[in-house]
């Protein structure tokens, strides 16, 4: 039995330009120099079927959750637990790949609620830092590890399956290509099946009453899914969020590989992370290992493409990767919503990357996905079980749990733009200063917390005028 993830989540009562659903995921990395090792999700579901086979496509549930991520399967597993019928609809075949360092700080591990030791590919207690290639130096704590790497297509699969074990059904392959919310209008519009069952098998008689205060949502060249609540975690490209009108004021672009590297290499960087500085204002190039796999990426403002492209390739060079094939080599947007951009729309919520929930600093976006699911979920079945306005409390509570994490990242992110050589000094060279990264990143203290501290916010004012 996985654990439960923590009930830690306070219930408090009560957080530009719109996410395009054009922009594909994953893309391979357009530097020309190398041909992308694998397809994107937009390959996949070319030829995708559901995994459920034996399951009707199309049909009525308390709760629809759009994308089989980390926010996508934590809501559905919590409102599974929590007593509601829920379908999960994820476009790609599962597992999937995704492009993502695969870190997860203490925070995920808390609230992954699935048994992370067996996923976990390498524990991260060392760390290497440098400013563009230059100043490398290392910081340990020996046997006190920070970070633990995972494979996403692993990890995602195991959520996923922590929510069908739930009670959630399944449906890979299924591309979500819109969303309406049913008023009387709208309940004419949709009069496209008969309910039987529980399932929509007819396309011309549907009973309006039937569909009252529902969403319906659009799949692919299959019948409509019905929800009394749809919870949106597809993506940073979702059409869930477009739909929700989320607003963003900081989109990043990551690029990333994966390189198979022999025994000697993989020793030489086991247990021991490389966090590098980038030449590019806010960016940043980490490695990650993953036994005989590193995993290498850069990230920065996507208004600085070309810079990290040439930034990426570098880095690869640099760590003596350029002559390794990579068994993935993508990019993938990371967004940020602005401050009070909506995080519901009626009867639909949207979580994780979709609502553009995840660190402006760090671009950490895992622990986020896992929370703000969970929360959707439980609101999406406290609907389902009679309390119509439990959807009030969704923004509320994501405000009050994450709103200050991002805070604090958006300011840690202003001083890391202007002054990258003050964030170096401070983990090379402050006494403390690598302590208290590694209690940050292990989940026992909060950038956030450490803000609040007397004396830190008058100095971050002062280094941010
Ligand atoms: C280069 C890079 C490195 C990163 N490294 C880290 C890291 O090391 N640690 C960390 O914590 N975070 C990291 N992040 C951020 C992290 O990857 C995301 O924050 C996280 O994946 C968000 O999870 P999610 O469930 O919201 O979305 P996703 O994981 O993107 O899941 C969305 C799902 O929705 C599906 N979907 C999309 N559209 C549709 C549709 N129309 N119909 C049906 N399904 C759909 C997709 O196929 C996908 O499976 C990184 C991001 C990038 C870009």
């Amino acid at each position: 039995m996985p654990p439960s993830p923590p009930d830690d989540l306070p219930g408090a009562p009560g957080a530009s330009g719109a996410p395009s659903a054009s922009d594909p995921p994953d893309r391979p990395v357009a530097d020309g120099a190398r041909p992308p090792a694998s397809r994107d999700d937009h390959d996949r579901t070319a030829t995708a079927t559901a995994t459920d086979r034996s399951e009707p496509v199309g049909g009525m549930f308390d709760v629809v959750v759009v994308g089989a991520g980390p926010a996508g399967a934590s809501a559905a597993r919590a409102a599974a637990r929590a007593g509601a019928t829920v379908c999960l609809l994820e476009r790609a075949e599962l597992p999937r790949y995704k492009t993502c360092g695969g870190g997860l700080v203490g925070l995920s591990v808390d609230h992954a609620g699935v048994d992370p030791s067996r996923l976990t590919r390498a524990s991260v207690d060392q760390l290497t830092i440098a400013i563009d290639g230059r100043l490398t130096r290392t910081r340990r704590r020996p046997g006190r590890p920070m970070l633990s790497m995972v494979m996403r297509a692993e990890f995602d699969q195991a959520l996923v399956e922590s929510a069908r074990a739930a009670g959630a059904v399944i449906r890979t392959g299924t591309h979500v290509t819109g969303i309406r919310e049913h008023d009387a209008g709208a309940g004419r519009d949709i009069a496209a099946g008969r309910v039987a069952d529980g399932h929509i098998t007819d396309s011309h008689a549907i009973d309006d009453h039937a569909i009252d205060d529902h969403v319906v949502v659009a799949v692919r060249g299959g019948p409509d899914v019905v929800a009394r609540v749809v919870v949106g975690a597809d993506g940073t490209s979702g059409r869930v969020g477009a739909y929700v009108g989320v607003r963003l004021d900081q989109v990043d672009v990551g690029l990333e590989g994966e390189f198979p590297v022999d025994a000697a290499m993989a020793r030489r960087w086991a247990g021991r992370m490389l966090i590098d500085l980038g030449p590019v204002p806010g960016s940043y190039a980490w490695l990650f290992p993953k036994g005989e796999i590193l995993t290498v990426g850069v990230i920065g403002s996507r208004d600085d493409g070309g810079a990290l492209r040439s930034y990426y390739a570098d880095m690869v060079r640099r760590l003596g990767l350029d002559g390794v094939t990579p068994l993935h080599d993508s990019g993938h947007l990371t967004r940020v919503r602005a401050a009070g951009s909506p995080l519901r729309r009626g009867r639909v919520l949207v979580a994780g990357d979709a609502a553009g929930l995840l660190d402006p600093w760090t671009r950490e976006g895992i622990s986020f996905a896992l929370r703000s699911g969970r929360l959707a979920g439980e609101a999406a079945a406290r609907v389902a079980a009679g309390e119509p306005r439990a959807l009030d409390d969704y923004p509320r509570q994501v405000e009050a749990v994450l709103g200050p994490e991002m805070d604090a990242g958006r300011e840690v992110q202003a001083v890391f733009v202007r002054h990258p050589g003050l964030l170096y000094t401070f983990l090379a060279a402050v006494p403390g200063g690598f302590g208290l990264f590694g209690r940050i990143v292990a989940g026992q203290t909060t950038v956030a917390n450490q803000l609040r501290r007397p004396g830190v916010r008058t100095l971050t004012a002062a280094i941010t005028r």
